[in-house]
């Protein structure tokens, strides 16, 4: 039987000042992967605790143009937002693909942002060769069994999905994040919060020790700007996305006036696709065009026996929700 110390923090302040003065205390929001890591599976050690369920960071605010969701909403409450449903529709579609009611009702969207990979090789202590458990250790995954690992943004040193879908739609919009830590407050643009592993898998996002996601800013479509998440995966219920994508479109007179897209199940983070982007605005909403944005989507992807699937259904993927998103089915 293994032990842990836990503390209810009363406050931010407090709570900030705990961990952060602690190298091996973290934080407990909802427990759907913290308690995992830490208990069930032994991943990460174990040391102080601090609850931070009870403090004051739920809710759902409009703020102009900018939804403000406090990091301790849970995934069902943002699910079920009605701002959410009419001006980010994809936001409630990715929620509703990624987790059962059960965990939806559970898990925080501050957790979500951070949830750790699923590789099975860095959830199994067994195995010895995990680069983001052990630095240097190597990667059991590059020439083990892998499937439901990136091909975008990986490297030989690590090739773990993100296996968020809330993150997905949330690159495509330009999120930001606010966070609490020993320094003060400060803002982060999604596009920067998680790394890429390059040489340090372990280091996974730029939050210092001790940082706590306190609010998500998410900007709103503009309106009549319709949105679409899609979600490929082996069963259809409680599963993992071998591939995903989000897309954002506005058409005008047949032709693309605004493009959003981003991918999930492919990369090491949530992936946006610029380049795709860029095919797609200003050209006419059409089955060809869509085939060129997946085209370059999908640029000098990593991949090892037992991924290079992706490659092709990741482009599948995109095309399929740029025609569901603009209506164009010929
Ligand atoms: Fe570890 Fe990353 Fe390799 Fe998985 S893919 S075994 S997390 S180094």
């Amino acid at each position: 039987m293994r032990g842990f110390e836990y503390v209810r923090a009363t406050d931010v302040g407090s709570a900030v000042a705990l961990v952060s003065g602690d190298p091996g205390a973290s934080y407990l929001a909802g427990g759907t992967t913290q308690l995992d890591l830490m208990l069930k599976d032994a991943v990460v050690p174990q040391g102080l605790l601090v609850d931070i369920g009870r403090l004051p960071l739920r809710g759902i605010a409009t703020d102009g143009d900018v939804l403000r969701v406090g990091a301790l909403t849970t995934m069902e409450e943002l699910a079920a937002d009605p701002v959410v449903a009419e001006r980010v529709p994809f936001v409630s579609e990715a929620l509703l693909a990624g987790a059962s009611t059960q965990l939806r009702n559970m898990a925080t969207i501050g957790g979500n942002l951070l949830q750790r990979t699923r590789c099975r090789y860095f959830r199994d202590i067994a195995v010895t060769d995990c680069n983001k458990r052990t630095p240097g250790s190597g990667c059991a995954a590059v020439t083990g069994a892998a499937r439901m690992h990136a091909i975008l943004g990986a490297s030989a040193h690590c090739i773990a999905l993100h296996a968020s879908d809330l993150c997905v739609p949330l690159r495509a919009l330009d999120a930001e994040v606010r966070v609490e830590g020993a320094a003060g407050q400060r803002t982060i643009a999604f596009a920067d919060l998680h790394v890429m592993p390059g040489e340090r898998p372990d280091v996974e996002t730029v939050l210092r020790h001790g940082e706590m996601i306190s609010e998500v800013l998410v900007p709103l479509l503009p309106a009549g700007t319709r949105s679409g998440y899609l979600k490929v995966r082996d069963r259809v219920s409680y599963e993992f996305a071998l591939t995903s994508a989000a897309a954002a479109l506005s058409i005008e007179d047949g032709v693309i006036t605004l493009a959003r897209l981003a991918l999930g199940g492919v990369g090491t983070v949530p992936w946006r696709a610029t380049e795709a982007e860029r095919v797609l605005v200003g050209a006419p909403a059409t089955a060809r065009t869509f085939l060129a944005a997946a085209e370059a989507a999908i640029q000098d992807p990593f991949t090892v026996p037992g991924t290079e699937f992706k490659v092709e259904l990741a482009k599948r993927t995109i095309v399929r929700v740029l025609r569901t998103v603009s209506g164009e089915q010929s």
